[in-house]
């Protein structure tokens, strides 16, 4: 039970938030069943949670209830405001930029899925949409979940290879693709990729048709019989379209988790539980007021895409900002602009942005207005109080609360932050758990031994010990998987994979993954705890920790940085720095600087290659299709060579 007295840090949050919280813990079962009146049902659940956590385990929430989830999107809001901006889109290119109301958003949708209908797709059928940042990936999200067919949103910067094996995987029936892709100065040939990919997919390919979306308009092969022009199928159809009406637990996507750590898990989240949570998280943690527009930055491709650039504003009636382009191009201070032209008002990215903004002068940011901001949000990765703290003044202006979020593909929205206007923001931390969220933290132990709940202040492995409605249903096609990686390791509890730390007042941080954390000499360091202190020196713009084989200490700890100015950058002052901020133990064996780590899609610093290079296991590398830039990690084992 958490009170007031033995959470300090509730007592400075606000009260209502308190009360949720109070709330949520002494009968969650009512106040999950409240949280479902966010949504219109075609028949409303009689109770919130039947999820057990042990035997084969089984998560389910609303179970008796009925919805379609682009209803709640879109048509409910056909009657209250047909007319408000549902999508604000701006493209790279200057003049590119389209709005789309309610009215017009749900037509699109329809049609699409009248169009999705005719070629044979029927509810509970994979689709799989490979799309850049247009408007047509939310249109497609959305058409899918109208005639209950289940997305599977990949992301367009994949290999063949990597496309392949999540059609394989997910057995997609269609794909919706796009002609070429602008991504800066570079052109994505989209659809010849997917050529290859369904020719690699060989005998198992399930794909009997592929919807080609003219972004650029360039001229692309089309395989008569398979392929057809996106924008002439959908003008045969009406944009009126009956909805699928689906069981709460029936699947709304499929999504494969980032694969920071090995291979891509098939996350799979239901309709009613995901949706009352991108609800619910959306309105409590950026404080969403009608008339925001809110811009989180990630590709749809990625579980914060799908949870924060469409499901929680739209079904919340709000109005989302989609941008095509990079942050820098064609010129620093791009994405600034986007804000200052559309007046938005949240802004939620990631810390890798924030790193690569630090980067650039500082009279980039300042000379641009952002007055319209009210709202800052990071998820991803840890952020490092300096970089917290430069967001917080340079880009909030000393005025927006900053919430970092801690959350996963699996969590399906976020679970632990510093709720804006509810929760004081600590730069570095993650902030609270959202009401309703019991996080639990556990003492690592052998195998089979006792594992203690670690109370108050301290440190460990970061579970959940009681389901949430966001929470996925399992991993797809493989329930055994499920189990063993979440439920086995805390029997009883959810386990993130993650490692954190509790201070006296209730905040958390998160110290990185577990399977990251090093053991020199008995001591065991979290990789953010090292990167954290490294990131105090201004003249390294992001590192890397990593532990290696040492035959002494058990492990050596390798560390790689980027530094502001290419190929300069004293070595021993990075060592000093970390021996002088978190011990001499943990003065790095080694250190590399590099000009860039490799990074998944979503922005994270892939660490399990890292090990790999620095400790020259080159020969099995692992899958490297999640990598936003595959080329890259041949020029990092260059510059590693020649630094041994
Ligand atoms: P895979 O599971 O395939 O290895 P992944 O874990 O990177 O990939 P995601 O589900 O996209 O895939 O990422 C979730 C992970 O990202 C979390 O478990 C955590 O390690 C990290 N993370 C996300 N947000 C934060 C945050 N705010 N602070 C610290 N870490 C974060
Ligand atoms: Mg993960």
């Amino acid at each position: 039970m958490v009170d007031e007295a033995a959470n300090p840090a509730l007592g400075a949050v606000s009260d209502q938030y308190v009360q949720n919280v109070l709330e949520a813990e002494r009968d969650p079962e009512a106040f999950w069943l409240a949280q479902a009146r966010r949504l219109v049902w075609h028949s409303e659940p009689s109770h919130a949670s039947r999820s057990d956590f042990t035997g084969d385990v089984r998560i389910a929430w609303y179970e008796d209830g009925r919805l379609n989830v682009a209803e709640n999107c879109l048509d409910r809001y056909l009657l209250t405001q047909p007319d408000k901006a549902a999508v604000i889109w701006e493209g790279q290119e200057d003049g590119h930029r389209t709005v789309l109301t309610y009215r017009e958003l749900h037509a699109r949708v329809c049609r699409l899925a009248n169009t999705l209908r005719r070629l044979g797709v029927s509810k509970g059928d994979r689709v799989a949409i490979h799309l850049p940042m247009v408007v047509e990936g939310v249109v497609a999200m959305l058409a899918c979940a109208r005639i209950g067919a289940i997305h599977v949103v990949l992301f367009g910067g994949f290999s063949a290879e990597g496309l392949a094996e999540r059609l394989r995987d997910s057995q997609a029936v269609l794909v919706i693709t796009a002609d070429v892709a602008r991504r800066g100065a570079k052109l994505i040939p989209s659809k010849t990729t997917m050529d290859e990919a369904l020719d690699a997919c060989g005998p198992e390919c399930a794909v009997r048709k592929v919807l080609v979306v003219a972004v650029t308009g360039a001229k692309v092969p089309m395989q008569a019989g398979r392929d057809l022009s996106y924008e002439a199928e959908v003008a045969l159809e009406m944009p009126d379209c009956p909805v699928e009406v689906m069981d709460a637990c029936d699947p709304l996507f499929l999504l494969y988790t980032s694969g920071s750590t090995g291979r891509p898990k098939g996350v799979v989240h239901g309709s009613g539980g995901y949706l009352v949570w991108a609800s619910f998280t959306h309105q409590t943690v950026f404080n969403s007021q009608p008339d925001d527009i809110f811009w989180c930055t990630a590709d749809t491709s990625w579980i914060t895409g799908h949870t924060y650039v469409v499901y929680g504003p739209l079904v919340n009636g709000g109005t989302i900002m989609i941008y095509e382009g990079l942050p820098s191009w064609p010129a620093p201070g791009r994405w600034w602009d986007v804000i200052d032209r559309n007046g938005v008002t949240v802004f939620y990215t990631s810390p890798t942005v924030i790193r690569a903004a630090m980067r650039e002068d500082d009279h980039v940011v300042e000379s641009r207005s952002l007055a319209s901001l009210r709202v800052l949000g990071t998820v991803g990765e840890p952020i490092s109080p300096e970089a917290w703290q430069w967001f917080h003044d340079k880009v909030g202006r000393n005025c927006c609360p900053v919430a970092d979020t801690w959350w996963q593909t699996e969590t399906g929205g976020v679970m632990i932050t510093a709720s804006a206007g509810k929760v004081p923001g600590r730069p570095g931390a993650a902030g609270l758990p959202l009401p309703g969220v019991q996080v639990e933290l556990l003492t690592p132990a052998g195998a089979g031994q006792e594992q203690p709940v670690v109370e108050g202040a301290g440190e460990g492995l970061l579970c959940l010990s009681s389901s949430w409605p966001g929470q996925a249903m399992t991993l797809w096609q493989d329930h055994e998987r499920f189990r063993q990686t979440y439920f086995t390791t805390c029997p009883g509890r959810y386990f993130s994979g993650d490692g954190a730390r509790r201070e006296a007042d209730g905040y958390i941080w998160i110290t990185g993954r577990v399977d990251d954390v090093v053991n020199v000499s008995g001591h065991r360091i979290g990789t953010a705890e090292i990167e954290d202190a490294i990131a105090t020196d201004h003249e390294v713009v992001e590192s890397a920790a990593v532990g290696i084989p040492h035959d002494l200490k058990g492990q050596g700890l390798v560390v790689y940085v980027v530094p502001r100015e290419e190929g300069v950058l004293d070595t021993a002052r990075v060592r000093k720095v970390v021996a002088d901020s978190v011990g001499r133990y943990a003065a790095p064996e080694k250190v590399y600087v590099v000009r860039d780590l490799p990074k998944t899609r979503s922005g994270k610093i892939v660490r399990r290659l890292l090990r790999k290079i620095a400790a020259g296991e080159l020969e099995n590398l692992g899958d490297l299709s999640t990598l936003s830039d595959p080329d890259c990690v041949q020029a990092l084992i260059r510059q590693v060579a020649e630094q041994q």
